[in-house]
């Protein structure tokens, strides 16, 4: 094998969800930065998931914070899943996608009673996440209205301390040491406790953290007479480096569900599973092609400056992501190292010393695994405009939102 053939065999490892000639073509027609979204990637993952974990009652709500744009969530409602919403404008836009309200699970943190309301007026399921609006919501509405209660169960998972949220100094959830509290409120206000909820964290690979939090919600199930399921939220990871290895859902599905045979013949009771996964169905399936505006070489290395930045794609400044880039208008041209920057008044680093083919002005660059918290969480910094968004379904590419103009800059301000 030539050097070239043994990266393309390597690169094959990788999912890449559409092909160069495509994005470019998509690139040509849209104009860059654009982020692009293979829908048959999103279904390959749904149907990983529901394969995975078919011996046991099991539901998935797609927490559509990873992407919200409508179209991706009814395509996620064509395949049969359901919704996680973290705020009622996400409940609003899973209502218009067509999800009824008994399909759309609304978790949020830290808001208002009122919010919370808003979720009982639209019917949607309720997660609460603290004893306050615990106690609040029992004093209101007794056993009238089921819930959810999101348990903090203390289990340090996840990528890093910032997307893990099961440690003692977590924000989330309810600690599993406040049960007597959680207890007593129940019992005070008749509260009916539908199901118990545990989120520890984002791109964790080792399924026994999964099986630990089962247990420990096995543990305490016994103490809420109409529970129906255990919501083990998610952080399944996906593959972003060419050795990284997703969550083996295939082995979590099957160890869960001997786990959940064993609680049903002790308790003769069967619990739904439900799981929540955000980057597990979008993450793979995004790419987002920009533009190299500027080759600048230094004393210290080769910059190549895109035209985005952390405006668009935060996650690499965020996190210290890894995102793997490719030069797609020159894909077998020779290997040199660059360090990948954007056009934004800050240090904004997508990368330091990658390989890439040759890049020169002009030509297309991909980051990969852009789907989850890719779009969603960028902004309109420097006065930039936020890029369109495409979904390429049967092959065909079709524009889900429109890049910003300048007005849109403008729309609030008050002039
Ligand atoms: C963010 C979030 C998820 C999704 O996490 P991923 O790592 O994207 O799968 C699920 N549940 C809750 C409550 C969340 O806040």
């Amino acid at each position: 094998m030539g050097k070239f053939q043994i990266m393309n065999y390597f690169c094959a490892l990788m999912y890449e969800p559409i092909s160069n000639e495509q994005l470019i073509d998509i690139a040509n027609e849209f104009g860059t930065p654009v982020y692009v979204y293979h829908a048959e990637k999103i279904a390959e993952q749904y149907n990983k998931l529901t394969d995975a974990f078919k011996e046991h009652p099991t539901k998935f709500f797609y927490a559509c914070k990873a992407l919200t744009n409508i179209n991706i969530l009814k395509y996620v409602r064509s395949l049969g899943g359901l919704l996680d919403c973290v705020s009622i404008n996400e409940v609003k836009l899973g209502l218009l996608a067509g999800f009824t309200p008994d399909q759309i699970l609304f978790t949020p943190n830290c808001v208002d009673f009122a919010e919370i309301l808003e979720g009982v007026e639209a019917g949607v399921r309720i997660n609460i996440d603290s004893i306050s609006i615990l106690e609040q919501f029992g004093n209101k509405f007794g056993n009238s209205y089921p819930v959810c209660i999101r348990i903090n169960p203390h289990i340090v998972a996840g990528g890093n301390y910032k997307i893990s949220t099961g440690h003692i100094d977590s924000k989330f959830g309810i600690s599993i040491h406040q049960l007597r509290h959680i207890e007593r409120i129940v019992k005070t206000t008749g509260l009916h406790v539908q199901g118990l909820h545990m989120h520890t964290g984002s791109e964790i690979k080792d399924i026994e953290v999964f099986l630990q939090g089962l247990d420990v919600m096995f543990g305490i199930a016994e103490k809420f007479e109409g529970l129906d399921f255990i919501d083990l939220g998610s952080g399944f990871k996906v593959a972003y480096k060419e050795d990284d290895k997703e969550t083996d859902v295939k082995t979590l599905g099957r160890r869960v569900a001997e786990a959940a045979k064993k609680f049903e013949q002790e308790y003769n009771k069967v619990l739904e599973i439900w799981f929540e996964p955000g980057k597990y169905l979008v993450s793979e399936c995004g790419s987002f092609v920009v533009k190299a505006n500027i080759i600048k070489q230094t004393t210290a290395t080769v910059f190549v400056g895109v035209n985005s930045g952390f405006n668009h794609l935060i996650r690499p400044m965020f996190y210290e992501s890894y995102h793997r880039i490719s030069n797609i208008s020159n894909p077998t041209g020779p290997e040199r190292i660059y360090t990948v920057v954007g056009n934004i008044c800050e240090t904004d680093t997508f990368a330091w010393d990658r390989v890439l083919n040759e890049v020169s002005e002009g030509d297309l660059i991909v980051f990969h695994n852009a789907g989850a918290y890719g779009f969603e969480m960028s902004s309109n910094f420097n006065s930039r405009l936020k890029p369109a968004e495409v979904l390429v379904k049967d092959g065909k590419a079709q524009l889900i939102r429109k890049a910003d103009v300048f007005n849109d800059l403008l729309r609030n301000q008050v002039i």
